[in-house]
């Protein structure tokens, strides 16, 4: 068990300090512990074994094992004339009478309290990992579930952050990456959890925070990220998505999806904005697909471009040209398979300039579609990927 609740961590925090203070005469430890506040007296000899050597037993065991040790210790003492400790008979019971322990590694308790703090620190960032988060997030749901509370989970992801690697080398990727997470940090309450999930996607965690909050904090963080002074004169942006315990979901897979559907929707309206999940928005994955299409504005072809991605509800490609927002667009699909042609109508929904090429990037939202062509559309993608489920997983 990597997370823990506060209390379960103080009480391990202060045997461990009880440790360091007594380590020649631990017989003095249990009475030290006994003095901390725990709900059932016994509870202690839990924890004991906890932070000697990760175990976790009940607390029966727990308490049988440290009588039969302190027992085992004592008779040690007599057999080698010498005064044995704790630890040592520990380690003898656990290995030979009671096989506990079949293969142990012994380790300074400092060295394995470091490395333990770094397998859930992600080194660039210096904001939790992944795997932090997964861990802590069942936890966060069984506290706001006890105490009948809600938290947050806001979402996010670099806005077109391939091109920031592009241009000036993934050094620069990397400190842009560092940056943010310090804004992140410096950003967060000290009870709020910041991590980097993965490659660009960053997560924070408000406990006790109602989704207005969440919004209201979101969108400064947002606009801290905008207006830093990054290297190269760079601005960069973050779309981000937010999901509220108990309203979206019941379990952290759930939470995390809806946060993700709605840094999608972000995503998908412009970038550099926030959405909080909403149950009657549809949501679709994007299929990154390349696809040659033309297509045509006020009934003239203007050029032949291939997509960025495809999705049931949109589209987006590049373009030299410059659209306003709103712009009704015809797009003929030309597939490759059978060189058969489709044709859809959308609306500009988007448009984002590519800062240091001489194109824009632009998203559309298919406009009137009938179930014919919903069904055409969903065939193409089946056929290039299989299926056409919504988007059910975690960005990559
Ligand atoms: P979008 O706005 O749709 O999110 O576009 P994008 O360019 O940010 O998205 P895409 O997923 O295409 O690119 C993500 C990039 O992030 C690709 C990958 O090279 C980069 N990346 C992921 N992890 C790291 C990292 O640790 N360091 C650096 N420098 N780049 C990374
Ligand atoms: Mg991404
Ligand atoms: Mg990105």
């Amino acid at each position: 068990m990597l997370v823990t609740n506060q209390r379960t961590e103080e009480i391990r925090r202060n045997i461990l300090e009880s440790l360091k203070d007594d380590n020649l005469f631990e017989e003095n430890i249990l009475q030290n512990i006994t003095r901390f506040p725990v709900e059932t007296p016994d509870e202690i000899y839990s924890h004991l074994f906890y932070v000697l050597c990760d175990i976790s037993l009940s607390v029966e065991d727990a308490k049988r094992h440290y009588e039969e040790i302190s027992n085992y210790r004592l008779s040690m003492e007599r057999a080698l004339k010498r005064k044995v400790r704790f630890r040592v008979a520990m380690l003898d019971y656990f290995m030979n009478n009671e096989h506990v322990l079949e293969n142990p590694k012994i380790v300074e308790i400092k060295i394995y309290e470091l490395k333990t703090k770094l397998a859930l620190i992600d080194p660039l960032t210096e904001l939790y990992n992944r795997r932090y988060i997964e861990e802590y997030l069942p936890k966060e749901i069984n506290r706001s579930s006890r105490h009948g509370l809600n938290f947050c989970v806001l979402f996010m992801d670099i806005d077109d952050f391939k091109s920031v690697n592009d241009t000036h080398g993934h050094h620069v990727g990397d400190d842009v990456l560092r940056a943010i997470g310090s804004i992140i940090s410096a950003a967060i309450r000290v009870e709020d959890v910041g991590g980097r999930y993965g490659g660009e996607e960053f997560l924070v965690i408000m406990p006790e925070t109602e989704i207005e909050g969440a919004k209201i904090f979101a969108n400064r963080l947002l606009e801290k990220i905008r207006a830093h002074a990054f290297p190269h004169n760079m601005t960069v942006t973050v779309s981000g998505g937010i999901a509220s315990f108990p309203m979206h979901g019941s379990t952290a897979k759930e939470i995390l999806e809806k946060a993700d559907k709605a840094l999608y929707y972000s995503k998908y309206t412009g970038k550099d904005r926030v959405n909080i999940f909403s149950i009657e928005r549809r949501y679709h994955f994007r299929y990154d697909v390349k696809l040659d299409v033309v297509y045509s504005f006020q009934g003239a072809i203007i050029n032949k471009t291939t997509t960025v991605n495809l999705s049931v509800s949109g589209i987006s490609f590049e373009t030299e040209r410059q659209f306003t927002l709103g712009d009704m667009l015809d797009i003929t699909v030309l597939l490759p398979q059978n060189s058969e042609t489709c044709i859809f109508r959308g609306r500009v929904v988007w448009i984002k300039e590519m800062r240091f090429e001489k194109y824009y990037r632009v998203g559309l939202a298919f406009q009137d579609l009938s179930d014919e062509m919903i069904k055409k559309l969903k065939s193409i993608l089946k056929d290039l990927y299989g299926n056409t489920h919504d988007r059910s997983h975690i960005a990559p």
